[in-house]
C-alpha cells in the first residue's frame, strides 16, 4: 500500500510518522534541557486541562474528579514530577567495573534513546495508560506516536488535543481510529524502534507479530486472571474491604483488579458476609446512582458480563441496566472452576468467591491460571506469605492488600509470561524507553605486546587472564 493512501486516521498519516524518524536524527530530542522543558510543558497542560479531563473520563467511564485524581490525573502528574526531578541522574552514564585482562581501560553505560517509539493504549484508565508511557518515552529522548482508545472517545480526543497543543507533529504526534485498522497499517509500513502496548492478550499476540516481522522490540503489559487468597488466619474484615476497593473501583475494570477470591472453606461465610457488608457502606443501597461508582464501558462488554451472571448463586448485586451501561458490585458464590466466568479475564464488576479446603488445592486453582498479572494474599503468617509467594509466577502484587503496589514507582509494574513482559514506572518506565549501551575506553599507555599476534606459546599466561 503506498504511503499516504492506508486507512490510517485523519490525524496521522504515514509521511508523518516517517517525519518523526527525521526529527529523530536531528539529535534535537535528545539533549537533557529539552526533555526537560517537554516534560514541563506536558506537567503544565495536564493541569490546565484538568476539568476537560473530569469531564472526558465521566463521558467515557463516568468516573467522578476524585477518581480520576487518584487513579488518572494525580498519578501521571507524580510520574512527571519524579522524571523531571530525578532526569538528570537518570541520564548520567554510570561507571562500570573493569575485569583483570582489560585493565586499565574505564568503562561507561550509556542511556541511549530508542529512537521512535509507538504507544498503544487500552480504555481503562485511558489517560494514564497512554501518557505515563509517554513520560518516559520523553524522558528517554525518543519521538513518539501515542494511540489512545478508541473506545473511550472522549478521553481521545482530549489526548489528541493536548498533545497537537503541546509538540510539533514530527516530534510527537496522536494516531486516532480503530486499532484493528491503523495500528496494523502503521506496523506494516513504518519501523518503530519499540512499540509499547498495553491491552488484551489477543491484540497483543498479534501486535508481537507483527513487531517480529521487523524485529522490533516490544512492551506487552497484558492481562490475566489475578486471584485473592484469604487464609484461614487472616484478618477477614481487612481481607473484604481491600479486596471489595481493588475489584469494584472502576466497575471491575482495572487490569489488576481481584479477578476471583479462594478463600479457606472456614472464613468463607464471615468472608461474604464482610464484603456485602462494605459493598454496601462504599456504593450505598442502589450504586446505579453511587458517585463513587463507574459505568461499563459499552454494551459489547455489557452484555459479555452479564453472561457471567448465570455463572454462581448471587449473593449481592446482579442488578443491571443496559441503557446506562450499568451493572452492580457483584459477589457469586458456588461457582465451577470450570464455568465459563473462571475461563477468561472477568474485567467487569462480577467477583467469583470459591472456598478451598487445603493450600495445595488453592495452588493448583491458581496454577490453572498460569501467569497473573496481579496477585493478593491476606495473610498473618510470614510463613505462608513465602510459600505462596516462592510457588507462584505473577506479574506484581501484595500481601494484605489489593491494586496498591501499582501506584508504587519504585516497583517495577509488568506482567510475565502469558500476563506480558517488560515493565514501566518511575525509573523503570525511563530504562524502558531506553537503552544500555556500554562502552569501555583504553588508554594508550599500557600495551602488552601479549595481546598481539604471536600467540603461539602464551597458553599458560591466557590461562591465567582470561577466567
Ligand atoms: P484491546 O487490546 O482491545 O485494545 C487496546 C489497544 O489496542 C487500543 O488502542 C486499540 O485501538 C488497539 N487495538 C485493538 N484491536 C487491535 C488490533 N487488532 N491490532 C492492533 N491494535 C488493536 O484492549 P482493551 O479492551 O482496550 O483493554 C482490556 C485489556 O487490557 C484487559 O485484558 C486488561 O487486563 C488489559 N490491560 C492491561 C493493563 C496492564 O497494565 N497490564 C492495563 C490495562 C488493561
Amino acid at each position: 500500500m503506498p504511503a499516504g493512501t492506508s486507512p490510517v486516521s485523519q490525524t496521522v498519516t504515514l509521511p508523518e510518522a516517517a517525519a518523526l524518524r527525521t526529527f529523530f536524527a536531528t539529535g534535537a530530542t535528545r539533549g537533557y534541557r529539552f526533555r526537560l522543558e517537554q516534560l514541563n510543558k506536558l506537567k503544565a497542560a495536564l493541569l490546565a486541562h484538568e476539568q476537560a479531563i473530569n469531564e472526558a473520563l465521566y463521558a467515557d467511564l463516568r468516573k467522578s474528579p476524585e477518581e480520576v485524581w487518584a487513579t488518572e490525573l494525580g498519578l501521571l502528574l507524580a510520574e512527571i514530577k519524579h522524571a523531571i526531578r530525578s532526569l538528570k541522574k537518570w541520564m548520567r552514564p554510570k561507571r562500570a567495573g573493569v575485569n583483570l585482562v582489560n585493565l586499565p581501560s574505564t568503562a561507561k553505560i550509556y542511556r541511549d534513546p530508542l529512537g521512535v517509539v509507538f504507544i498503544i493504549a487500552p480504555w481503562n484508565y485511558p489517560l494514564q495508560l497512554a501518557l505515563v508511557p509517554l513520560v518516559g518515552a520523553i524522558a528517554g529522548g525518543n519521538c513518539a506516536l501515542v494511540k489512545p482508545s478508541e473506545l473511550a472517545p472522549a478521553t481521545a480526543q482530549l489526548i489528541g488535543e493536548i498533545i497537537a497543543g503541546l509538540f510539533p507533529p514530527e516530534y510527537i504526534a496522536c494516531v486516532q481510529g480503530d486499532g484493528a485498522v491503523c495500528v496494523p497499517a502503521l506496523m506494516k509500513t513504518f519501523r518503530f524502534d519499540h512499540v509499547f502496548y498495553t491491552g488484551s492478550i489477543p491484540v497483543g499476540r498479534s501486535i508481537y507479530e507483527l513487531a517480529a516481522s521487523q524485529l522490533v522490540p516490544v512492551t506487552l503489559e497484558l492481562g490475566g486472571k489475578s486471584p485473592a487468597i484469604v487464609e484461614a488466619d487472616a484478618d477477614i474484615a481487612l481481607a473484604a474491604r481491600r479486596i471489595v476497593l481493588g475489584k469494584f473501583i472502576n466497575a471491575g475494570q482495572t487490569c489488576i483488579a481481584p479477578d476471583y477470591v479462594l478463600v479457606e472453606q472456614s472464613k468463607e461465610k464471615e468472608l461474604l458476609e464482610q464484603m456485602v457488608g462494605y459493598v454496601q457502606a462504599f456504593y450505598g443501597n442502589d450504586p446505579a446512582v453511587s458517585y463513587d461508582y463507574s459505568k461499563i464501558i459499552n454494551t459489547k462488554r455489557f452484555d459479555v458480563l452479564l453472561g457471567y451472571l448465570k455463572d454462581g448463586t448471587i449473593v449481592c448485586g446482579g442488578e443491571h441496566n443496559r441503557e446506562n451501561q450499568f451493572i452492580a458490585p457483584t459477589i457469586l458464590k458456588e461457582v465451577a472452576p470450570d464455568s465459563p466466568i473462571m475461563r477468561d479475564e472477568i474485567f467487569g464488576p462480577l467477583l467469583p468467591v470459591i472456598r478451598f479446603a487445603s493450600r495445595k488445592e488453592a495452588m493448583a486453582m491458581v496454577q490453572q491460571h498460569e501467569h497473573p498479572l496481579a496477585f493478593y494474599l491476606f495473610t498473618k503468617s510470614a510463613v505462608v506469605e513465602a510459600e505462596w509467594v516462592n510457588a507462584i509466577q505473577f506479574g506484581g502484587g501484595c500481601i494484605n492488600n489489593t491494586d496498591w503496589h501499582f501506584t508504587n514507582p519504585h516497583l517495577p509494574f509488568g506482567g510475565v509470561g502469558k500476563s506480558g513482559f517488560g515493565a514501566y514506572h518511575g525509573k523503570h518506565t525511563f530504562d524502558t524507553f531506553t537503552r544500555a549501551k556500554p562502552v569501555m575506553k583504553t588508554p594508550g599507555w599500557f600495551d602488552p605486546s601479549i595481546k598481539y599476534p604471536s600467540y603461539k606459546g602464551k597458553l599458560w599466561l591466557f590461562k591465567k587472564l582470561f577466567r
